[in-house]
């Protein structure tokens, strides 16, 4: 502020500008009174119609302002376009207490959009995901990928592992990459190898779609690991009878994890409209679940300028909220966002979420993963 001059400071105030003065602060006042007025009346609309907004009773403001709980987080599953975008990803993950990482290498199709095929690029995803792990020891773990068209799928797998991979991504459970069964001739020397290596798969498989065949091949391999994201993609009906499927696969299948991770943007919002809106029925799960399940986020890391590193904070930061508080806000899901759920006319993009236990936790974001990736190897 520039200094007053001594004849300023000694000048008497004068009527006229202190009327001025009173004039603006009673405007000032009516409009936030106003304001205020407006939103509590939206707020009460809103609770009259039940359902999950009737959580916006409660202030929008504090819930993700809130710390989150002290673990040392691994996330299970994220994508990562290129080494150049993995400095802003990892500082996110920093802020929000996440000490590892496990990179899916993707093909072009997840990493550049639609128009892109999914039989390229994987092989040059691969190569970097594995340089960047190599790059930071401790913080990355590297998952292959392959198409099943691929020349001697095996051979290709065995040179990954030689080279640092992990374990295998598979998306050919996926409506948009699916070109074959799952079940096919091709890809059976693939799970044998994945089975006698106890090398962990990590596969999309879509249970509204493709459950015949994926329990085909759980029965021909019943011992490989395999993390199935997504809850099978039945997160969308917990109440149908492909949520059931699922729960009893892994019932069957001592070595079948899934992760709690939605998908990118409109998916995410989507898959946390629903955990607000049926909270007891993903609480029952994790109940019994717990040591099946990994965290995970799935953002798909990318230089594309919507994807800052605040907003990859924030969808750190959300996908723990969601398990971890009572309510918690996020921006994306108000209305507005270009990404937000518009059924569900989340105002405030105010959430419910799981409030699990520290133990649930604990072994959701550590003691699982450690036990399959044990820190010390990676
Ligand atoms: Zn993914």
């Amino acid at each position: 502020m520039p200094k007053q001059t001594q004849a300023q400071q000694n000048q008497a105030p004068q009527r006229g500008s202190r009327n001025g003065v009173v004039a603006i602060l009673s405007v000032v006042i009516v409009v936030l009174v106003a304001a205020n007025m407006l939103m509590w009346q939206q707020l009460r609309q809103a609770s009259a119609g039940g359902g999950p907004l009737s959580i916006l009773a409660q202030p929008a403001t504090t819930p993700s302002d809130a710390g989150l709980r002290d673990f040392k987080v691994v996330n299970a599953h994220e994508h990562l376009f290129s080494r150049k975008y993995l400095d802003k990803y990892l500082r996110a993950a920093e802020s929000t207490g996440v000490v590892r990482t496990l990179f899916v290498a993707s093909s072009d199709f997840t990493l550049k959009g639609k128009g892109y095929e999914a039989t390229k690029g994987n092989e040059a995803n691969t190569l970097e995901i594995l340089h960047v792990a190599r790059q930071h020891p401790g913080k990355i773990i590297p998952f292959c990928t392959l198409h099943p068209g691929d020349p001697d799928p095996v051979g290709k797998l065995r040179r990954y592992v030689e080279e640092g991979a992990m374990g295998l991504k598979l998306y050919t459970g996926h409506g948009n990459f699916y070109d074959r069964p799952l079940d096919c001739e091709e890809m059976l020397p693939v799970y044998a190898y994945c089975q006698e290596t106890n090398l962990p798969i990590c596969w999309h498989v879509n249970f509204l779609r493709y459950a015949g065949e994926f329990e085909r091949v759980m029965r021909q391999f019943p011992n490989m690991t395999v993390i199935v994201p997504h809850w099978g993609v039945t997160f969308w009906r917990p109440r149908g009878p492909e949520y059931q499927r699922f729960l009893k696969m892994l019932d069957t299948y001592p070595n079948l994890y899934t992760d709690t991770s939605f998908g990118t943007r409109e998916i995410l919002v989507g898959g946390l409209e629903i955990v607000s809106r049926e909270r007891d029925l993903f609480r029952a799960f994790f109940e019994k679940y717990a040591d099946r399940t990994l965290w995970g986020t799935d953002m798909v890391v990318t230089g594309n300028r919507e994807k800052t590193e605040e907003w990859v904070e924030a969808v750190l930061r959300a996908c723990r909220d969601v398990l971890e508080k009572d309510t918690y806000h996020f921006f994306m899901g108000a209305k507005g966002s270009r990404h937000a759920d518009k059924k569900a006319n989340n105002i405030y993009g105010v959430y419910r979420g799981l409030a699990l236990s520290d133990d649930i936790l604990r072994k959701v974001y550590e003691t699982n993963i450690d036990k399959l990736f044990p820190p010390e190897k990676i």
